[in-house]
């Protein structure tokens, strides 16, 4: 299944010639390949197929969301913890990649079970400090 992506590198349709520049909407099907901006071509030239619970899912996460950042100084012992919890998040990428090997990494749920399975990661170490 395919999926509406914002492209992430510039590019351009081997078969139709369209071109896309960073941050534009293009179609992207993983297995079997097929790329392009053009939704036509996609479909037609490529047999690109869009789920339909994936567009869902990438238009709610184009919401806007406001964040405030508080200003306060970031101590090294949260410092090291940030860098405990950038491997715990590479090593729950990696873990999701081999247990649901068929799982498109640029969806929603990939991102749902990779953070599950880093809260469990972080959950088990805090059980082992006890
Ligand atoms: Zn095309």
């Amino acid at each position: 299944m395919g999926t509406k992506i914002k492209a992430k590198f510039v590019g351009n349709c081997k078969l139709c010639g369209e071109s896309w520049a960073v941050g534009d909407d293009i179609f992207y099907q993983k297995m079997p390949k097929a790329i392009c901006s053009d939704k036509e071509c996609f479909e037609q030239n490529q047999g690109g197929k869009i789920s339909t619970y994936s567009q869902a899912t990438f238009k709610g996460n184009n919401d806007v969301i406001i964040t405030k950042i508080p200003e306060v100084n970031v101590s090294d012992s949260v410092k090291q913890i940030a860098d405990m919890w950038m491997e715990f998040f590479v090593t729950a990428h990696h873990m999701t990649k081999s247990i649901y090997p068929v799982q498109d990494v640029n969806t929603h749920v990939f991102g749902q079970i990779r953070s599950r399975i880093l809260y469990q990661l972080c959950s088990i170490t805090a059980l082992q400090k006890q």
